[in-house]
């Protein structure tokens, strides 16, 4: 039996697992956490990654319900630039990051081993297969997916010159309240500050929040409070609903220079190790699944490692690069501080979606029967 090693347990480690597994591989996965599992607020899981997940038999993220209330983009005094159901945009699913993770390990069976508490420090390949090292203990396996993270062992040993991750300018706060609002969601962007919230598929409120700030200046709930407590409702009743020490925070980094390529040997690189990117999209998470299936596709569809693992590369390298780099300038866009560049933008925003509103009717009309 041909045998693999997975290289961190995020959501892209666990759904390569998955997926090779379906494909007849014997998979270790390697991850240095003490346990199994994911911490963190929600997810937006996109019907591309949706699809991957039912291809890989990963049952439970249901589809996206349409929002209950009006969604789309305001201005912090809830003015209304953008709304979503009028320009017919695509709606993510929104779960828990725990949820989903579990909801991924849940498709382990006996092609699984998973090792915790195992800090990957090295991998080297020959011939006949790959080494990992994790201190003094020493792995082998067929073939190694390296997904672990953005601040990847097995990147900075395989491409020592690439940079590795940039700060992006902007820090994020999460968090989950436990509020019974009416309103659909969405983002409200202000001076380099923004807010967006949507309802989880259990029912709860995820948030997030982002404000430019150097790197490692840090923050919690009250920096939130006073950054955000005055913006529309049910801003603050989403912060007075969250307890103050759940709120997490991360400044934001993503890989500016594309890393080339994905694969080198038996080694497949794989979710932020290969492409880590803001979350501006939300689609880091549903990038590392939809490679997870890529990956799985290829090795399916033919025997010989070296061809699948060049399908994946020339598969997901331009698409994943596509996406950081337009994530990047959602970001900039949406972080802007200067309040003329700031009412340009919205005025552009409303204009923009005015017209989109107008070509989705347009099809609409043009597509119901007569
Ligand atoms: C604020 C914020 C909001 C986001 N929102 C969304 C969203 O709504 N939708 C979305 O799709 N994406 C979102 N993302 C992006 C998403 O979080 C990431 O893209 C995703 O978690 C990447 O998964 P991964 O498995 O590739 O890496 P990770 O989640 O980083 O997992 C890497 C794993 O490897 C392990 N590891 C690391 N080094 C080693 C080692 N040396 N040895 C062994 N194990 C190791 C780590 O412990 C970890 O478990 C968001 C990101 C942020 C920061």
């Amino acid at each position: 039996m041909r045998t693999a090693i997975v290289v961190g347990a995020g959501i892209g480690g666990v759904t390569a697992a998955v997926g090779l597994q379906r494909c007849g591989w014997q998979v270790t996965v390697l991850e240095r956490a003490a346990e199994l599992g994911e911490v963190g607020a929600g997810l937006s899981v996109w019907p591309s990654a949706v699809a991957v997940l039912e291809e890989l038999g990963v049952t439970g993220v249901e589809k996206a319900a349409v929002p209950a209330g009006m969604a789309g983009m305001r201005r912090p005094g809830g003015r209304w630039v953008v709304e979503a159901a009028a320009i017919g945009v695509e709606i993510p699913v929104m779960i828990h990051r725990a949820q989903l993770h579990r909801l991924i390990t849940d498709q382990f069976g006996p092609g699984v081993t998973v090792l915790t508490g195992i800090t990957v420090t090295g991998i080297t390949q020959d011939a006949a297969g790959v080494s990992v090292a994790a201190g003094e203990e020493l792995f082998r396996a067929d073939l190694v997916v390296a997904a672990d993270g953005i601040r990847s062992v097995v990147r900075r040993t395989l491409h020592p010159l690439h940079p590795g991750p940039r700060y992006a300018g902007y820090t994020a706060y999460r968090g989950i309240a436990d509020v019974d609002i009416r309103d659909g969601g969405g983002e409200t962007w202000g001076r380099g500050r923004r807010f967006g919230f949507a309802k989880l598929i259990d029912g709860r409120i995820y948030w997030y929040a982002t404000a430019n700030q150097d790197a490692g200046l840090g923050g919690g709930h009250e920096d939130v409070v006073k950054a955000f407590g005055d913006w529309h409702d049910p801003i603050p009743r989403l912060l007075a609903g969250t307890p103050p020490e759940s709120v997490l925070q991360n400044d934001l980094y993503d890989l500016s220079l594309p890393l080339v390529p994905f694969v080198t040997g038996r080694i497949a690189m794989l979710g932020d190790a290969a492409h880590a990117m803001t979350p501006n999209l939300g689609r880091g998470a549903c990038s590392a699944i939809e490679d997870a299936g890529a990956l799985a596709r290829h090795l399916e569809s033919t025997s010989d490692l070296a061809t699948a693992l060049s399908q994946y590369d020339a598969e997901r390298r331009p698409v994943t690069a596509k996406l950081v780099k337009q994530s990047r300038m959602v970001g900039r866009v949406g972080q802007l501080d200067n309040p003329m560049m700031c009412g340009l933008r919205d005025g552009m925003l409303g204009v923009g979606g005015k017209v989109a509103g107008l070509l989705a009717r347009r099809k609409r009309m043009e597509q119901s029967p007569v």
